[in-house]
């Protein structure tokens, strides 16, 4: 059985605000990476660990020109893939999940992306957060809130949750925002991470959040050497 973790005091009347103004701030949120599909949003998503969605929309157009879907890039070698995502960062531990994920979906899902999250995170470079994002950009499927490293911050400053651990976060977003709204929690939270609520110097006297904002910091994060399992973020 999973023990729920306490939520910080007034958590949820301040998810509802928080809420109201970022749906208001952002009526039509979305993603900021370009894909086509499932399987691009996969890799996109993967590639940009650590990296700029810019970044990333750099590179896909090529990646998806040579290899445009999983069957093709099961057939390229790892030195072909480092070549093309060599822009996005650890490029080695990034081709080597991408060819994996793959030939597993080759292999076990005929060379589809399964919609179900329990499958999705056997996929090499997925996890949770990946996950959820493939699941709600692609399928519209919110089985979960992908926490990133805007979507953990902003919810430490707005005392949505005293949470370190990502999928605890996770967890205790899951409680405060309708199951409706999970997919573009993260898109809200990611845009609002970018305009407003930046890592260094959060722009306050411009938050519409301001007075209900307690600006809790939320410890620091140790410097990650290599992107996690999860392909570290879903916006940057
Ligand atoms: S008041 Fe400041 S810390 Fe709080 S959400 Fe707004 S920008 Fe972020």
């Amino acid at each position: 059985m999973v023990t729920e973790n306490a939520l910080p005091r007034g958590a949820l009347r301040r998810a509802e605000a928080v809420l109201a103004a970022l749906r208001a701030r952002y009526p039509r949120p979305a993603t900021h990476l370009v894909a086509a599909n499932a399987w691009e949003l996969l890799v996109a998503t993967v590639l940009a660990a650590q990296c700029t969605d810019a970044r990333v929309n750099t590179v896909t157009p090529e990646l998806f020109r040579r290899w445009p879907g999983p069957t093709e890039l099961a057939g390229a070698t790892q030195e072909e893939l480092e070549a093309v995502i060599r822009s996005t960062g650890f490029y080695h531990s990034k081709a080597r999940n991408l060819l994996g994920a793959a030939r597993r979906l080759c292999e076990v899902y005929g060379g589809e992306v399964p919609p179900r999250l329990e499958e999705l995170i056997t996929l090499p470079g997925v996890a949770r957060k990946t996950a959820n994002v493939v699941l709600f950009g692609a399928f519209g499927i919110n089985e979960g809130l992908a926490v990133d490293t805007h979507v953990k911050r902003i919810s430490h400053r707005l005392g949505l949750t005293a949470q370190t651990d990502p999928v605890a976060v996770e967890r205790d977003l899951m409680r405060l925002f309708p199951r409706a709204e999970w997919g573009d929690v993260n898109h809200r939270m990611v845009w609002f991470g970018r305009d407003v609520c930046h890592a260094r110097s959060p722009r306050c006297a411009d938050c519409e959040l301001a007075a209900i904002c307690p600006r809790r910091e939320p410890p620091r994060e140790r410097t990650a050497r290599t992107p996690s399992r999860a392909g570290s973020r879903a916006g940057k």
